[in-house]
Formats: C-alpha cells, sequence, structure tokens
C-alpha cells in the first residue's frame, strides 16, 4: 500500500496573524519585517503585495521600489510561536506521525487514517481556519518530497488578494508525471545557483534530468547525481519523522585556564559553533534551537538557549545566536572555565541536495530580520521574543 503523506504550510502565516490583530490590513499590500527606511528583509508578505512581485525573503528596499505604498509591519515573534504550537496540537490530534520543518510547516503521515487524503486535508484545513482564524494549504503524496512540491505548486499558481487554501493531491503513481513537466526550480533542494547551473547544462525542466546523459550528470555532481535522478521520478522513501527524541548535538570545551578576554572568548564560541555545525552537517541534520552553556571560574554553570524559526546548521547562523546569548550572560573581565554550544530541536536538513553549498540563504535573511528588530527595539526584545530561558540543567 502506498502511503498517504500530507505537507501542510500555512499561508503568509505572519501576515495572517498580523491581520487577526489588525483586520484594517485585509486585502492590502503589506509585508512584515525589515523598516520603512528599507534595511532588512521582508519576512512575510500578503498576497495583494505579491502581485508586485514582492516575495519572502527579498530585501525591504527593493520591494519598496517594486510598490512604494508597502505598508510595513513590525513582526511579533511570540505570537507567531504560539500559534505555531496550536497549529502544531492539531496536526498531533490527527496522527502522532507529524513531523514539523519550520515555524509554519509539517508533514504528516495519515496513511492508518481511513478516510482519501483529499478528505482528510480539507478537514484539516477547515479545522486550522475555524479554529484559529489561519489559511493554509496542503499537499498530498505517497512521500514527502511529492506532496512539499505540490504544496508549493498549488500555491504559485493562486491568484488574487485572498489566501490560497490550496490543496493538491497527486494520486499514487502519478508522481513522475506530475513532476516531469515543472521547472526544475521546482524540485526541492534545487537553489538559485543549482537552478542557473542546471539551466546552462541546458535541464530546464524535471523531465531533462531524466533524458539527460548520466555520464554526464555523474561527472557533473558524483555521488549526488544518482539523487537527483531519484527524486526527478518521485521517488522519496524518507520517512516522516518526529525528531523531538533526538538529542541535541554539542561541543564543550573546559579551559587550562579561566579566560577572560573577550576576543579570545568569541574565538572560542566561533570555533565551537564550527565544529557543532560541521556534525550536524554531517548527520544531514538542522536544528532551531541555540544553546550555550558557561562555567565560571567555579562551579557554577549556566545554560541560556534561544530558538530561531527556521532550523540551521550553518556556522555563521549558530556562531550569531551563541554570541547572542552569550552577552546576555557575560559580564566584561568575568572569567570563563567553560564554554559549551549545542544546537537541538533537531530534524533533517531538508533545505538542499548537497549539490551546492547556498542552502542558506534564507536562513541568513531572517538573522538579518532578527538583527533589524535588536536594533530598533533594544535586546530584551529579542530575548523575550526569541524564549530565550535559564536552564540549570542542561547535560549533554
Ligand atoms: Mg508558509
Amino acid at each position: 500500500m502506498p502511503r498517504k503523506i500530507l505537507h501542510l504550510d500555512l499561508d503568509a502565516f505572519f501576515c495572517a496573524v498580523e491581520e487577526k490583530s489588525d483586520p484594517s490590513l485585509r486585502n492590502k499590500a503589506f509585508a512584515t519585517g525589515g523598516s520603512r527606511e528599507g534595511r532588512g528583509v521582508v519576512t512575510s508578505c500578503s498576497y495583494a503585495a505579491r502581485k508586485y512581485g514582492i516575495h519572502s525573503a527579498m530585501p525591504m528596499a527593493q520591494a519598496l521600489r517594486l510598490y512604494p505604498d508597502l505598508i510595513i509591519v513590525h513582526g511579533h515573534f511570540m505570537e507567531y510561536r504560539s500559534y505555531s504550537k496550536l497549529v502544531m496540537r492539531i496536526l498531533k490530534n490527527l496522527t502522532p506521525v507529524v513531523e514539523q520543518i519550520s515555524i509554519d510547516e509539517a508533514f504528516l503521515d495519515v496513511s492508518d487514517l481511513p478516510s482519501e487524503s483529499k478528505r482528510i486535508a480539507s478537514d484539516l484545513q477547515m479545522q486550522i481556519y475555524s479554529s484559529l482564524g489561519l489559511p493554509s494549504s496542503i499537499g498530498g503524496a505517497s512521500n514527502k518530497l511529492v506532496a512539499k512540491i505540490a504544496t508549493n505548486i498549488a500555491k504559485s499558481t493562486h491568484t488574487g488578494n485572498t489566501y490560497p487554501m490550496a490543496i493538491k493531491i497527486i494520486p499514487a503513481g502519478k508522481e513522475k508525471e506530475f513532476l516531469a513537466p515543472l521547472p526544475v526550480k521546482e524540485m526541492w533542494g534545487i537553489g538559485p545557483k543549482s537552478d542557473e547551473f542546471l539551466n546552462k547544462l541546458g535541464i530546464q525542466t524535471i523531465r531533462d534530468i531524466l533524458n539527460f546523459p548520466k555520464i554526464t550528470l555523474d561527472k557533473h555532481f558524483g555521488k549526488f547525481a544518482d539523487d537527483l535522478i531519484r527524486r526527478a521520478k518521485g521517488v522519496d522513501s524518507r520517512l516522516v519523522r518526529d525528531h523531538e527524541g533526538i538529542k541535541s548535538v554539542s561541543n564543550e570545551r573546559t579551559f587550562f585556564e579561566n579566560i577572560r578576554e573577550e576576543k579570545q572568548l568569541l574565538g572560542q564560541i566561533k570555533e565551537l559553533s564550527e565544529k557543532v555545525g560541521k556534525r550536524l552537517r554531517k548527520k544531514g541534520l538542522a536544528g532551531r534551537t541555540i544553546r550555550i552553556k558557561i562555567r565560571w571560574h567555579g562551579f557554577e554553570t549556566h545554560t541560556r538557549q534561544l530558538t530561531l524559526g527556521q532550523a540551521t546548521n550553518h556556522d555563521s547562523v549558530i556562531f550569531s545566536a551563541a554570541k547572542e546569548l552569550f552577552f546576555s550572560i557575560w559580564k566584561t573581565g568575568k572569567p570563563v572555565r567553560l564554554i559549551g554550544i549545542g544546537v537541538s530541536k533537531l530534524g533533517e536538513d531538508i533545505h538542499q541536495l548537497s549539490l551546492f553549498n547556498q542552502s542558506y540563504i534564507r536562513e541568513d535573511n531572517l538573522l538579518e530580520a532578527i538583527d533589524m528588530i535588536n536594533k530598533r527595539y533594544g535586546d530584551h526584545t529579542i530575548r523575550k521574543g526569541m524564549k530565550i530561558r535559564s536552564d540549570h540543567s542542561w547535560k549533554d
């Protein structure tokens, strides 16, 4: 029996939440993130704004050039996070097999439910809409890869100012047929650089990958060529996994002599962040919660953590977060005996086929957006928003 996998993605999530608190935004072209001065990036934008070519992760300055009357709304991370939790709770009520992949996206394995995928999807969509007022789109297929692409295609063909609330189910056996005519950039894991590269080789659609001489693909993509071909056929055997059981990936270092120099301490934090990032990438994992552990001169130990909107295994993202956490507890000159960096809330690194090392553009932008909020509202805001928590019991 083929599996029944659903991929759910909330529609313009941050904007939908903002609209709930300010209904006058309805049907207007607005975006969250950045600032009026045009710094930072768009973290989410309404469908009315998308008509002008604006999309999330775009620099705000560019968005304003496209549509100078764009309304900019400051984001409310705490609210997004609590709504996200409520949505995930609804999903987990339906099936225990839920894999959250970002603040507003998750896979569900509904194979054990008797109804058809389409029925399950529309009931679920209605339940989320009626209980939380949040619109969502759902893709369904026999595997994660095709379900995710189905959601994206269903959303991208939507026009108008309203939320798409789309549902697209690809019947088992039709995976390859569904993918064949799509542009290669629709392939999950193909970023802009890979897209450009494939286009240069003459590969425009997913079908072209399958018609391309295997030997040339091998030459260019090495061990990833087989993976690419498998995906182009719509084959994906990965399970929907709840990664909450997997513990964190962390590294710590005890110093020979206590360190009190800021520069030296940051150097250590950077090295540890790189080690953790490397280990995560090696395991094909990414995590959303970054933690720092610090032991002072005695044995007194503190930990702090923050949770990002999107999972990462990028050294510089881990480092920036760890640095932020470090400065929330360290006072200049205070001698440090041990530092540990850990990443938890792990999931599969789903962003890239690992063809090229460029899966991090969005995360960098996200981080930039967080920096922006800090600059405008002071550090306190983001700490609160990002849920930095003191936890004395962190053990590896
Ligand atoms: Mg979304």
